[in-house]
């Protein structure tokens, strides 16, 4: 049986219990503004900074204790920029750019190959941008940089594609084939071509329902479809359409984004002013539709069948992310103690340079910007990492990894149960289904002030 219990009771040392005006007011400022920040990972990328002195790669991977790691590779091209996109990537087709491209993500491979070759990888991802907007023979050669300067055995790892619907063909379908490929997740956003194109992103629903029949064709044990909540001109009714007809395709999984805007998006927070905002409507119309289809719940974003799951023996690989090695302009690496990456921009004159840069180097094997994370850092990744997902924090995990208490390192968290958005059960602290729907709050709330400040003096080139 399971057995639950209040962290004051346990720890009564920890701090006063809140009043209930103090409880209600903590939880008013976590439900009023949902949307206030997308935590993709902690910490932010805008609070990186230029490394002085940079730090040499091969003593910092030496020392990483993970025992696998995860090979991510970014391709920083889309055919254009979304509306709501920050992400890092240019929007160029150009095929010689993206050789040239590719040639320096294989300078960048040997390099980096032999700083990371005593532990095996556990999972490779692609990424973007769109890395199916290459030509099949660059597509084709980063299977080959991955296996054969990286090291990376196909059979025993789980292997990730990004492609979007008008870029795919047979001919690149086939290479992720040939290559062993797990995963195929797809952006589609939305079926309704009114919503696409006001996002700045023109799509054809003809050309998404043969994309998704042409992915049938090929069967990858994991197809996962993007959409978003929140659109210009999107109803619940019409976000429930676009979801039922990702249900007809049967997807092992699902990922829903609410629409984030920003100053430097080409969509402006200030286009949406005079439409209601009905993101959280969507999101628990979504969560019981999904559900109702036997989709189980992993986080805010991410629903997934049970059943959908590569066929390979695979290595653990722990969900904290440590042991990324990010290769690719744009792309971040993570290793327990330090976070870096190239530096960041959205508007296509910073992009351009950043990636021309990158192009013309002719070593990769320093971080040079990026955040040393502090043990205190170390903590506050580690928790949201796990609270914000359905399998929550496991309590005697937290203190084996950092030889301290949670709710002596951080009382605060007892708000959580105390006003009934977690619970810790089993020796798990987790989020109920309602408060993880509040995650990108939540995640806000949690941030740390020295974070803080540096994401808010960050100013984007
Ligand atoms: S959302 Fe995806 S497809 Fe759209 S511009 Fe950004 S990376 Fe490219």
């Amino acid at each position: 049986m399971a057995s639950s219990y209040h962290p004051r009771l346990l720890h009564g040392d920890v701090s006063p219990s809140p009043s209930s005006e103090e409880l209600l007011q903590w939880k008013s400022g976590i439900t009023a503004d949902p949307y206030r920040s997308y935590l993709y990972s902690y910490p932010h990328k805008t609070a990186y900074r230029d490394l002085e002195p940079p730090l040499p790669l091969n003593e910092l991977w030496r020392d990483e204790p993970a025992e696998s790691f995860f090979l991510y590779m970014h391709i920083p091209f889309c055919g254009a920029r979304c509306g709501f996109c920050n992400l890092f990537t240019l929007p160029d087709k150009r095929a010689d750019v993206h050789a040239r491209y590719v040639d320096a993500l294989e300078r960048q491979a040997r390099q980096w190959a032999p700083f990371t070759a005593h532990k095996p990888y556990a999972r490779f991802a692609i990424g973007g941008g769109t890395p199916t907007l290459l030509a099949p023979d660059q597509l084709r050669r980063l299977f080959y940089i991955a296996t054969d300067i990286m090291g990376l055995a196909t059979d025993k790892v789980s292997i990730s594609v990004e492609t979007s619907p008008e870029t795919l063909t047979v001919e690149k379908l086939e290479i992720l084939k040939d290559a062993n490929v797990d995963r195929v997740s797809m952006g589609i956003q939305s079926f309704v071509a009114s919503e696409s194109a006001a996002i700045y992103r023109p799509q054809d629903p003809d050309v998404v329902y043969r994309a998704l029949e042409l992915l049938g064709r090929y069967d990858f044990p994991i197809l996962n479809l993007d959409l978003i909540y929140g659109l210009p001109g999107q109803t619940v009714e019409t976000w429930l359409y676009s979801l039922n007809q990702t249900l007809s395709y049967n997807p092992g999984e699902i990922f829903i984004y609410p629409l984030y805007t920003r100053e430097h998006t080409i969509v402006k927070p200030g286009d949406l002013e005079r439409q209601e905002d009905i993101r959280l409507q969507c999101y628990n119309a979504a969560r019981e539709l999904l559900e109702r289809h036997g989709y189980r719940q992993y986080s805010m974003r991410r629903f997934a069948k049970e059943t959908a799951e590569s066929h390979k023996p695979l290595l653990d690989y722990s969900c904290q992310e440590e042991g990324m090695v990010g290769l690719g302009c744009g792309a971040r690496s993570y290793t327990r103690g330090v976070h870096y990456a190239s530096r960041y921009g959205v508007s296509r004159k910073a992009t351009e340079s950043i990636i021309a840069d990158y192009v013309a180097a002719e070593r990769y094997d320093t971080a040079d910007y990026g955040i040393v994370l502090e043990p205190e850092e170390q903590k506050r990744r580690f928790i949201l990492k796990a609270i914000l997902h359905s399998e929550g924090l496991k309590l005697s995990q937290y203190t084996e990894r950092f030889g301290t208490l949670l709710w002596s390192d951080f009382p605060e968290l007892a708000l959580l149960t105390d006003s009934g958005f977690g619970l810790v059960e089993d020796d798990v602290l987790r989020l109920t289904g309602e408060a993880l729907g509040y995650s990108d709050s939540i995640g806000d709330w949690f941030i740390s002030s020295s974070i803080r400040e540096r994401m808010e003096r960050f100013v984007l080139p």
